[in-house]
């Protein structure tokens, strides 16, 4: 049987690989500008915490969870996304007891099955950043700041921020009733998932991405004609603040994102990704989440960005490699002989490989031009005698001997 790689997940190989370095390099620096700290959570987690959290009115539950029963008969989730992990861990190990604003990131591999195409995938990576503690509006600018500055650091331009404010409980309340009316009187026209939204959750059928519905919900009630007087104060706030910065936003009515745990600001970066526009993060306000999960309130806020789809965006200048050299060992000199000659060149900081396929001298300098190496150093019998080492520049074909 010839194995392949399941339905829409990659391999990411090694000649890709510095641009993924460099993306988790950037953004762990970005985050530790922002005083954002590291947290790594379990891939997966119990069903029900993402049925409570991401909302099982979402396709992302509804439709697309790993979901899977183990040995000792738990309901057992895939991690469809980072949030949820994140809120459990910091409220199951108390981090909400200590000083807040608490401020993580993490790299989570999560999984969806979506039907696979370019820039969706069933598993991908996201970095995400969680912040718990605050309900300033400033917290939210600051938030959209770390990610704007994010996708900068790894040369990506031409991103366009689009927001909305999605409101709290109360006046989420009173625009949900105003849909099911909406929907009651289109009933008909509305596709089967729209229908079952108008029930559980109407807020996501501004996400429908049937065509037909579309069409009809330009006519559906307006979310911001909804918001009471606190949420509105609190997204022109944050507008303000992101003018202040110079932050170019567009705000966007329709945006409510996939997962139902939001409230006040939703935001999402969007590029064109392959010749197509699409979301490379997005995040915004859950002031209601920790209490859903933990019966404590405590108002938070964050975002991920897929990193499989800024891979192809990224400036590969940006990627710096360190210096290359080839051990190359000649004469009577065997590779064993330059082992420890090859340690103390690491120690210098250099990439050093040594002849562990135990080729002829010709066969070294040939190999060391096929992996593209910056330096050889040869050590033969009269270096070995002489203390010293032979350096070719191979990019230059300077040569000269060196006291070892
Ligand atoms: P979400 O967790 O849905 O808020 O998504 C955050 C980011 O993850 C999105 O903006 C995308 O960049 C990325 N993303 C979401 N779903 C997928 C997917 N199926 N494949 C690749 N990237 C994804």
């Amino acid at each position: 049987m010839e194995y392949k790689k399941p339905k829409g997940t990659r391999d990411i190989l090694p000649n890709n690989y510095a641009v993924w370095q460099l993306m988790e390099a950037k953004a762990k620096d970005v985050a530790g500008r922002f005083n954002y700290a590291q947290i790594r959570t379990p891939t997966f987690e119990d069903a029900s915490l993402f049925l409570r959290s991401v909302g099982d009115s979402s396709d992302i539950v509804n439709k697309e969870m790993y979901i899977f029963k183990d040995r000792g008969d738990r309901v057992m989730a895939l991690r469809p996304e980072g949030t949820a992990g994140v809120v459990r861990a910091v409220v199951e190990n108390g981090l909400l007891n200590e000083a807040l604003p608490l401020k993580l990131f993490y790299f989570a591999n999560c999984f969806r099955y979506e039907n696979p195409q370019a820039g969706r995938y069933r598993e991908l990576s996201q970095f995400g950043v969680e912040c718990f503690g605050t309900q300033s509006p400033n917290a939210d600018v600051e938030l959209i700041l770390l990610g704007k500055s994010f996708l900068e650091s790894i040369g990506i331009k031409n991103t366009t921020l689009q927001i909305n404010s999605i409101g709290c409980k109360t006046c989420r309340a009173k625009y949900n009733q105003a849909m099911r009316d909406f929907a009651k009187e289109n009933n008909n026209q509305l596709c089967p998932d729209c229908k079952r939204r108008a029930e559980q959750n109407p807020l996501r059928m501004l996400d429908c991405k049937n065509t037909d519905c579309q069409k009809i919900l330009q006519n559906a009630p307006k979310l911001k004609d909804y918001l009471c007087d606190e949420c509105n104060q609190h997204f022109a706030e944050v507008l303000k603040g992101l003018d202040t910065l110079g932050v170019e936003y567009e705000i966007v009515d329709t945006l409510v994102r996939g997962l139902d745990y939001y409230t006040k600001t939703v935001f999402e970066f969007e590029n064109e990704v392959d010749g197509k526009k699409m979301a490379v993060g997005g995040g915004g306000r859950y002031d209601d989440l920790v209490a859903e999960i933990s019966g404590k309130s405590c108002p938070a806020l964050g975002f991920a960005c897929g990193l499989d789809r800024l891979e192809s965006l990224v400036d590969k200048n940006l990627i710096q490699n360190k210096p290359l050299a080839l051990i190359v060992n000649a004469g009577q000199v065997s590779t064993a002989q330059v082992l420890p000659i090859a340690q103390k060149i690491r120690n210098l900081g250099y990439n050093v490989e040594c002849n562990l396929a135990e080729r002829s001298f010709s066969a070294q300098m040939k190999y060391a031009n096929k992996i593209n190496a910056d330096f050889v150093f040869i050590v033969g019998d009269e270096e070995i005698q002489n203390g010293t080492i032979t350096i070719k520049n191979l990019k230059t074909g300077e040569q000269t001997t060196k006291k070892l």
